[in-house]
């Protein structure tokens, strides 16, 4: 594949790494509520608030959503190791985080996305979550705080942390493959994956290199992205910067960069420190986890149907296209769309209403009514404005297609009246009918026009241009 262009001779390198926090009821190393927007310091305990003589003891169901995700995301599952990451912040009461290191529960997988292009997966390992520091003051970070606040209710939350390869190239892939790992934890009911709440948080590694280039180099990470637009435009302006940095003979350093949403730009944290840094040794404490062979089997036939397996079938039973299919996977009304197929409905016909006319919602409407509106329109029985009209009346309190076409005068109009009206005009309009003939455009909407006047809007625009171009071939 040839590379993708990012600015005049430079190529954008990505890798993302996704913290997911998993939506298991308790924490991962202990019995308190893995709950969001309680009373501070309400769900804690021993364990979590890291007290001497306190031993943390691993939540299965948590082990269980990691190794599911980790499959849904075509890895291997591996026996894992905990580790201790060592390092010191007031929200990390032990010191120290339990995550892993070179021993992570699933590695090499990958992610297809939606337009075909696959992002390698690096590791998917479990971790805990830190507490949440809120700084009093005007800076609103640590230094130069008055003081500060700190809530260790999410201290111990399950995480699983999924790390991509250096393999994103555009910053619209960066935002697709974010929309389907949140489907997919969607999909697999792990993660409530909201954003907005911090259930999943992305830090992105940034870095730029000449078009053709085969090595990596100097990323520099960056922190506090809290949407697909932050994102995207956290990273077209690193990219921007590191661009401007190597043009001016200088290039960037590696470290951690945090996202400023109001100045939109980034700005430097603390220098990148490396796995050294942190000492990181087995945590003493827990058990490696070793997965059976028949366990990972369990999980496997228990993955449900995952978004890419939705797609291709809407796709194979519709052949519409990919964009409106990716949609209506993401707004789960994929599987309403097949059973309208199956029940009679034209596929174009189907999934046009369904993307453009029912953005909010089925309301009332069934498989059942939606295929036969779809019938009567492709045997333009009724127009699409009509049909439109018709919808509206189905979403808000259903009902039988062809009965509200009846109550609402949407009575078909013969082909064969049509097409006299159209003779008649084009006989008592033989100026506009010689322009239009000569292939002026706009008269067209003239002829249109008269006949939706002369049949109070229920002709058919289509068949009325289809006469009209039929009239003019065989002049
Ligand atoms: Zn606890």
């Amino acid at each position: 594949m040839s590379p993708e262009i990012f600015k005049e001779n430079w190529e954008l390198v990505v890798g993302l790494e996704v913290h997911a926090e998993l939506a298991t009821t308790t924490k991962l190393f202990c019995g308190c509520l893995n709950q969001f927007g309680n009373e501070p310091n309400t769900n804690v305990c021993p364990v979590c608030l890291g007290l001497p003589g306190s031993l943390p003891v691993v939540n299965e169901k948590a082990v269980y959503f990691a190794m599911q995700l980790g499959r849904a995301l075509n890895c291997t599952v591996n026996r894992s190791v905990f580790a201790r990451k060592n390092y010191f912040y007031p929200d990390m009461p032990k010191d120290f985080q339990i995550s892993q290191y070179d021993l992570p529960t699933n590695s090499d997988g990958r992610l297809d996305l939606p337009n075909g292009i696959t992002i390698g997966i690096e590791r998917a390992h479990i971790e805990e979550d830190t507490g949440k520091t809120t700084h009093i003051g005007t800076s609103g970070r640590i230094s130069g705080a008055d003081y500060s606040l700190v809530d260790y209710n999410r201290a111990g939350v399950p995480l699983i942390e999924i790390v991509t390869k250096p393999e994103i190239h555009t910053i619209d892939q960066a935002k697709a493959y974010v929309s389907e790992l949140r489907a997919i934890l969607l999909t697999l009911g792990v993660s409530d994956a909201k954003m907005e709440e911090g259930s999943i948080r992305v830090d992105a590694n940034v870095s730029i290199r000449d078009i053709g280039e085969t090595n990596l180099r100097t990323r520099c990470e960056i922190k506090n992205v809290n949407s697909l637009k932050s994102l995207g435009r956290a990273i077209d302006y690193e990219a921007n910067r590191h661009i401007g940095l190597y043009e001016n003979g200088e290039s960037p350093k590696q470290e951690t960069r945090h996202w400023d949403e109001n100045a939109g730009r980034t700005r430097s944290g603390r220098s990148k420190e490396d796995a050294e840094d942190y000492r990181y040794f087995p945590e003493p404490d827990l058990v490696p986890l070793n997965p059976s062979k028949e366990t990972i089997t369990k999980i496997d036939q228990e993955l449900p149907e995952l978004p890419a397996e939705r797609r291709k079938e809407l796709l194979d039973l519709s052949g519409a296209k990919p964009s409106d299919i990716a949609l209506l996977v993401e707004r789960n009304h994929d599987s309403f769309a097949t059973e309208t197929i199956t029940s009679g409905g034209s596929p174009n016909q189907v999934i046009k209403h369904l993307v453009n006319n029912l953005p909010d919602g089925l309301g009332q409407l069934t498989p059942q009514t939606l295929a036969q509106l779809a019938q009567m329109e492709e045997e333009a029985k009724i127009t699409n404005t009509q049909a439109k009209k018709i919808l509206e009346e189905l979403v808000e309190q259903g009902g039988n297609p062809s009965n509200i076409a009846a109550e609402s005068g949407f009575e078909a109009i013969d082909t064969s009246e049509v097409e006299n009206l159209v003779d008649e005009l084009i006989t008592s309009h033989s100026d506009e009918w010689e322009r239009f003939c000569a292939g002026e455009k706009k008269v067209q909407g003239f002829f249109v026009g008269q006949i939706m006047k002369a049949t109070s809007g229920q002709a058919d625009g289509k068949l009325i241009n289809q006469i009209l171009n039929e009239r003019s071939a065989k002049k």
